[in-house]
This record gives C-alpha cells, structure tokens and sequence, in this order.
C-alpha cells in the first residue's frame, strides 16, 4: 500500500480503530474468562462484554496492542512505515515521523512489532531444496556486558551468531547470468553458540524432515543428515558460494548492510527483532499490496 492509499484508508483515529476491530470480530472474540462467544461491544469503552458472565476485554487485549497507551494510529502507522519500505525504521526516525514527545513507548511498539513478524514464520518449517549457513553480525555491546573481558574471534560477544536458512528449488534450464536455483522462503535466527547440538535443535525445528539439505562440510553440520531426507554437505571455496549457496549468501550480504545502514546502534539482544523484520518483507516481497 502507498502513503496516498494508506492515508485515505486511515486519516483518522476512527478509522483505524473500525478497521481493527472488524479484523478482531473476523477471528472471533472468545471471552478469555468461560471461553464463552458472540460478546457485546460497547462503543464508548472500545471494550468487549460477555453476554453470559460480563466479563469485559479491551479492543487491544490478547493482541500486540495490549497494555500499550499510544493511539492506534500511532500502530498503523508504523505497521505502514515498517511494511511498506524495502529499507527499515529505527525507532528514533518512526518517533520523528509521529511527532511524539517520549522515545521509550515507540521503541516498544517497534520490538512488538518485530517480535510478531518472526512469530508468524516461527510456524513454517522450510521444505524443498534447503540452504543453511551462518552468519556472524556485528553489534555493539549491551550495557551490562560491557565490564565482562572481550572476547576474540568466533566467542566474540560483538559477533553473535544467527543460523540463516533458506527454501529454494532448482530453476530449469536458468538464462545466462541468473541464478541456478529461485528461492522461497529465509529464516534468520540467532543461536547462542555454533555448536553441534545447537545447530541441530534449530534445524529440527524449523526444517522439514522431508528436505533436500545443503551446507559446508564444517564440524558443526555433521549430524545434520540425521534430521532431514538427504544433507550434502562439501567443502565450499569462498569463489563458489554463489554457485552451491547462493541464496543464503545474498541475504547474509544484504541484511549486515541494512543493519549498517540504518540501524548502528543495535546490541545484541534485539538482533533477533531486526532480523525478524528483514526476513518478513524477504518473504512476503511477491505480495504487492496484500
Ligand atoms: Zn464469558
């Protein structure tokens, strides 16, 4: 959706609020007390009552609005701004283009944000022909870690790890100079260490048994072939990434650029939040307006 569109369909509060509630009614709303349906809805306390224990919930509550006090305009307009853009928001700028006094409550309707754009591909398990790689990104160092000696190299706590996976399937006869193979879905998750075990829990989690793997022959993969239909995995010169995992690479390239980019500042513990983001628009590029 473009800014003409958005803000025809969204100039004011009211509008925003009908249209969330119309996607709540369009769920159904259960009385979280008896699970009981077809609640009233009383208007002037944007709230919903239980027919049969009266029970009340807010329009926002069981949703990613809940507990926030901030407008829902404030929520559509960042859910616009952060959709709708190829690149991302930092807080600050989204704080900006709102026009609010304090950064704290934008900064956590961003992490909300984020948080439920890797939620709803936390269900998908990859399937097809699926490369795995991981990546190393640079961030800062949170506050309380500071003290702590720094470490070197791949303990490092500058470079936290994320394992980066992807679906993809062979393209039949591929026009010169365009890639082997299409690709479908990216997942980007952060994993505490490198380790075997961890890999592992990860993979079986988010990869099909019934797919095609395709790693490097490093340690941690070597149990791999256990968890899914078929694990190749090679010895990879750097020259011929583009040709064995040439999709993960793209990814891993252009997400540490766009968190250069936009957001520096990042520490470690949200990493996941922005990877979330990346991985979401990545997945849905094809949607258009939807
Ligand atoms: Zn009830």
């Amino acid at each position: 959706m473009n800014i003409i569109k958005f803000s025809a369909q969204f100039p004011v509060e009211k509008s925003c609020i009908e249209h969330f509630k119309a996607q709540r009614d369009a769920c159904g709303v259960v009385c979280p007390k008896w699970g009981c349906v077809h609640p009233y809805w009383l208007q002037n306390k944007l709230c919903y009552e239980c027919k049969q224990c009266h029970h009340r919930q807010s329009l926002r509550s069981g949703t990613v609005l809940e507990n926030s006090k901030l407008p829902f305009m404030y929520w559509y307009a960042a859910m616009h701004l952060l959709t709708s853009t190829k690149k991302s928001y930092s807080a600050a700028e989204l704080q900006r283009q709102l026009g609010h006094k304090r950064y704290q409550p934008i900064w956590e309707m961003v992490c909300k944000l984020r948080d439920v754009m890797g939620k709803r591909y936390n269900l998908y398990q990859l399937t097809d022909e699926v490369e795995l790689d991981n990546a190393f990104i640079a961030t800062l160092i949170a506050e309380e870690e500071k003290d702590k000696p720094l470490k070197r190299g791949i303990g490092s706590q500058r470079q936290p790890k994320a394992v980066v996976v992807n679906e993809s399937s062979f393209v039949e006869n591929p026009k010169p100079g365009k890639k082997p193979k299409r690709v479908n879905h990216l997942k980007m998750l952060v994993i505490e260490d490198l380790r075997a075990d961890t890999i592992s829990k990860t993979v079986n989690e988010h990869v099909n048994p019934k797919a095609e793997l395709t790693t490097n022959d490093a340690t941690p993969y070597s149990k791999l072939f256990e968890q899914v239909k078929s694990h190749h995995a090679q010895a990879i010169k750097k020259e011929d990434l583009p040709k064995t995992l040439p999709w993960v690479n793209i990814a891993i390239g252009n997400v540490k650029r766009l968190l250069l980019d936009v957001h520096h500042q990042l520490t470690n513990e949200y990493l996941q939040y922005y990877l979330n983001e990346f991985c979401y628009k990545f997945n849905r590029r094809y949607f258009g307006d939807a």
